[in-house]
């Protein structure tokens, strides 16, 4: 049985997602669809009424097994990255982000009812960005260039090149489920590698969805395979698999120790980007209105749950007051809602139960640690009450050493610490285990590079928040992760390097 009354106040669903949310949903397994061996299924939910969507299956050791030996098969064919040509390869990933355009509507549906987001910010933000994620990997395949190496051997030529790592396991987060996945799928394919993709339990819709449109844009079978499963189960027996070749992983940084302690016995490659706790600096001079909104939308874009989440918002005293009582009544503003009524919302709810508990624990626990909640701090009911809504918070009277200051909350609430000196901002700023992202607001140029500069993080933001670019590198510093995902650093991620010489002399 599937959820498929939806509450009167939904967009019209449109017929291909009723469809496929009523349709018995298979894993994906070298072109085939396939039950799992065992049979088992696990529940997803819609998160803005808490009803069940669908039955996904729920693939286990066996079926890892199975999908490892089919991306496998494939690899070493040589189907995908020798048998097809460079030019090949990238034409089948740009048809790939032309059937993700054309189908924008119903994958953005399905995130939108698989993760609560508002479904025109999944279909003008989330799908737009993983199809371009594919177009520019596209490009890629006919430029991952070795190098000629001027050796001091007498009578040798060296050059090297680059070749993909074999099977990759991508495992991907449930906040922006298709775009992660495309972070990872695009450049892992344009380097010539077979792919077995597990998504979220929370969200495995749109990646199932995505099996389809690999299938008819006419990717060999075995080159895209899909498993959705628990983490524990499915994702753990990918990570342990020795048939694969490398680990790419989006999540949290607990997960991510496991993930280490796991692949250490087959020493695979494992890539990592992972959560932060993210410094946004006002300083005085600052574009007061741009800062405001900016600063606001640092945390409450998405609902507080990105990686990238600005959830440490440091202000100049002098400006404290002002900036605070302008991002209250901004987010005072802040609509919200379920991800798919008519009248779009700018939030939906968070994910889950469990989300909702978590990030309901943190504000408690804030609050007993002596923080004030100038706005919000509470689960939002009536209409609301069955969906997983909470209230965008901010908090005052915050020290750096308290738990809502120092870890990831992963949900909608920032923590306003006034600051007087600019040394001083810094080195709190720096002062956490993680380094994905920071940012500042001012205008001072020579304030703007320095702290460029000196904050220790992958990506720094100035008189801006949350840009990325399939161009341009994304990682993170200390425990935000290792390695650069997007850009040319993606290819380099997805591929080993390989050194020959050769006597000529
Ligand atoms: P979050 O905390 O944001 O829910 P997680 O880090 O728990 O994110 O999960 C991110 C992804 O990692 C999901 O696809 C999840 O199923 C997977 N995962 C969770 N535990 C493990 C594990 N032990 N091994 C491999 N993958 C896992």
């Amino acid at each position: 049985m599937t959820g498929t009354n939806f509450p009167s106040n939904y967009v019209e669903i449109l017929p291909e997602v009723r469809a496929f949310l009523q349709s018995d949903l298979k894993l994906h397994i070298g072109g085939r669809w396939l039950p799992p061996i065992s049979g088992a299924a696990f529940e997803t939910f819609d998160p803005s009424t808490g009803r069940l969507l669908a039955h996904a299956p729920s693939a286990q050791a066996d079926d890892v097994d199975a999908a490892v030996r089919a991306a496998r098969a494939t690899f070493d064919s040589g189907a995908w990255h020798l048998k097809l040509t460079p030019s090949e390869r990238g034409r089948l990933i740009w048809r790939l982000a032309e059937l993700i355009e054309a189908h924008a509507p119903v994958l953005a549906q399905l995130d939108a009812l698989d993760n609560g987001k508002p479904v025109t910010k999944a279909q003008n933000v989330d799908v737009p960005l993983s199809a371009e994620h594919f177009r520019y990997y596209a490009g890629w395949t006919t430029k991952i260039e070795g190098a000629t190496i001027p050796v001091s051997t007498s009578g040798m030529f060296n050059y090297t090149v680059r070749e993909p790592v074999g099977v990759c396991g991508l495992i991907v987060p449930w906040n922006y489920p298709l775009l992660m996945a495309a972070w990872k799928i695009a450049p892992a394919l344009a380097a010539g590698n077979c792919i077995i993709l597990k998504p979220a339990e929370q969200t495995p819709l749109s990646a199932l969805y995505l099996a389809r449109l690999f299938e008819e844009a006419g990717f060999p079978p075995g080159v895209f395979n899909v498993l959705t499963g628990y983490g524990e189960t499915a994702g753990a027996a990918l990570v342990a698999h020795p048939g694969v070749n490398k680990i790419g992983f989006t999540g949290s940084a607990s997960v991510a120790r496991t993930i280490l302690r796991n692949s250490a016995d087959t020493l695979k490659r494992v890539s990592l980007e992972l959560g932060g706790k993210s410094p946004n600096i006002i300083f005085a001079d600052a574009d007061m209105e741009q800062a405001v909104v900016g600063a606001t939308w640092a945390i409450f874009g998405n609902n507080g749950q990105s990686c990238t989440a600005g959830s440490r918002l440091y202000i100049q005293r002098s400006i404290f007051e002002r900036v605070l009582t302008g991002m209250s009544d901004q987010a005072a503003k802040i609509r919200v809602g379920m991800g798919m009524q008519k009248d779009q919302p700018d939030l939906g709810p968070v994910v889950s139960q469990e989300q909702l508990s978590t990030v309901l624990g943190y504000i408690e626990d804030g609050r007993g640690s002596g923080g004030e909640t100038v706005i919000g701090g509470q689960r939002i009911g009536g209409s609301l009450s069955n969906g997983y809504f909470i209230e965008p918070t901010i908090f005052t009277q915050v020290q750096d050493s308290m738990k809502i200051a120092r870890e990831e909350i992963f949900g909608p609430v920032v923590c306003a610490m006034p600051f007087d000196d600019a040394d001083d901002v810094l080195r709190r700023a720096n002062e956490t285990p993680y380094g994905l992202a920071a940012g500042l607001w001012t205008r001072d140029l020579q304030t703007a590079h320095r702290f460029a500069a000196r904050m220790q993080a992958g990506t720094i933001w100035v008189n801006t928040w949350g840009d990325t670019d399939a161009a341009s590198p994304f990682g993170g510093y200390k425990q935000s992760g290792h390695g650069r995902e997007m850009g040319k650093e993606a290819i380099d991620l997805y591929s080993e390097v390989k050194s020959v010489w050769i006597r000529v002399g």
